[in-house]
């Protein structure tokens, strides 16, 4: 008998401990998510009052990474150089290159020595990403993007093509980047947060994302990316460094100068990242995910809600729309039978009323193994009546490129 209760014990801890090696999760989250079943859509997660340190202890790779070029400071290269005898202008070549040229491959950069691209090219690659493959739409208006990091962990992006609804957004190339691999999150609704997350991506890993669909985007349709939204997997604020050094990439005029109105951060609402954001110097777009017009129900969709009240969590949005003067969106997902009855839209209505901000109501688009179900036509029409009456803008946007499974975290998690 008593070698039985060891026998289990020491299973217990190695088997999580060997699964652990392989994935490369914490083992104690890996022991944690063994014994979560699959997300029947409601099981709710422990009460952690230290999210942020679980986090911390598996956000570096087990791997020896290279130097990646992508988000590296202009300091930083002259500092690589300056070290070796090598002039300052070369950093400013090097971003040349890689910048406006759209140029990764170091061997390439023709107005280098030969001996300097090799010194380079031993110690630097411009990014840690590959493309596995690429998914599009019936419509042709959304691609998705699969991509393999250097430890084999996947993540996916999704390209958007603007509707020819009108002549602005038609001209949107949004891409949509991933923060995580994986999600904290766990909303019932998403396929990303069913692993839990696994661990956080570098900076090169999300601009990469951005850069090299930018590329293709060139290639196949002599277009660029104009919009980023971190909608992806994983919840940006859980990655805060890595996802602010990424938007400073994005927007510096010597690197990818893309406009900051044009980016969008989505948050299920941490509330130090929203305030730490608001200190900043920045004034990307906001959105957090809301999903429920009261606490009660958002912690069953949301379990990660459980961390903030809401309340909180709508004043910081309201103090960051105060200090960057930029709106902000709540995004609304509507569940057959869960949130999307009147009550709720009357209910949603005297939480954000007065409030300078819109709802983006998104009809759910089914998971394969979740038991969710889409709302009716009727359920969304009577739900946005309500919103209208109560003076709350509104917009409705259905998920495109349902085909190719493009709801966030569904690619990365197949295994072809
Ligand atoms: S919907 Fe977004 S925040 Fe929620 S689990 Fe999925 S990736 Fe995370």
């Amino acid at each position: 008998m008593v070698y039985l209760y060891f026998g289990a014990l020491i299973f217990f801890v190695f088997g999580a401990k060997i699964r652990a090696f392989v994935t490369g999760e914490n083992p104690s989250q890996t022991a944690y998510s063994l014994s979560m079943s699959i997300c029947d859509g409601f099981s709710p997660l422990p009460k952690s009052s230290n999210f942020g340190q679980k986090t911390k202890k598996i956000s570096a790779p087990k791997y020896i990474r290279m130097k990646y070029l992508l988000g590296v400071t202009l300091d930083t290269l002259n500092t690589w150089f300056q070290e070796r005898g090598q002039p300052r202008f070369r950093a400013g070549q090097i971003f040349d290159w890689l910048y406006k040229k759209e140029i990764s491959d170091i061997m390439q950069m023709s107005n280098l020595s030969i001996d300097l691209r090799y010194a380079l090219d031993k110690e630097w690659k411009a990014h840690g990403i590959e493309l596995v493959k690429i998914q599009t739409s019936d419509d042709q208006q959304t691609y998705k993007f699969l991509w393999q990091l250097h430890d084999g962990k996947r993540v996916e992006s999704v390209l958007i093509i603007g509707e020819n609804r009108d002549t602005q957004e038609a001209q949107r190339r949004t891409v949509c980047v991933s923060s995580q691999v994986g999600c904290p999150a766990r909303c019932a609704f998403c396929a990303s947060g069913r692993e839990g997350l696994l661990r956080n991506l570098e900076p090169d890993e999300i601009i990469a994302q951005v850069y090299e669909i930018n590329r293709w985007l060139q290639k196949e349709r002599g277009e660029r990316v104009s919009h980023i939204v971190y909608m992806g997997m994983g919840e940006p604020f859980r990655n805060y460094e890595a996802v602010l050094q990424s938007i400073r990439t994005m927007i510096a005029p010597d690197m990818m100068g893309i406009s900051q109105r044009r980016i969008t951060v989505s948050t299920v609402g941490v509330v130090e990242g929203i305030q730490r954001l608001a200190s900043e110097d920045l004034k990307v777009n906001l959105v957090l995910s809301l999903h429920a017009p009261n606490q009660k129900l958002r912690q069953k969709i949301i379990p990660y809600a459980r961390e903030y009240e809401l309340q909180s969590i709508l004043e910081a949005m309201y103090d960051y729309a105060a200090k960057t003067k930029r709106d902000i969106t709540f995004e609304y997902t509507l569940l057959a039978g869960i949130n999307d009855a009147p009550e709720h839209a009357h209910e949603l209505v005297e939480l954000l009323k007065n409030k300078q901000c819109s709802v983006n109501l998104i009809p759910y688009n089914p998971v394969a193994g979740l038991k969710l179900e889409k709302p009716s036509h009727e359920a969304i029409r009577g739900f946005r009546k309500i919103l209208d009456a109560g003076n709350i803008i509104s917009t409705c946007r259905y998920t495109k490129g349902d085909d190719i499974a493009a709801a966030c975290g569904q690619l990365a998690l197949q295994k072809s």
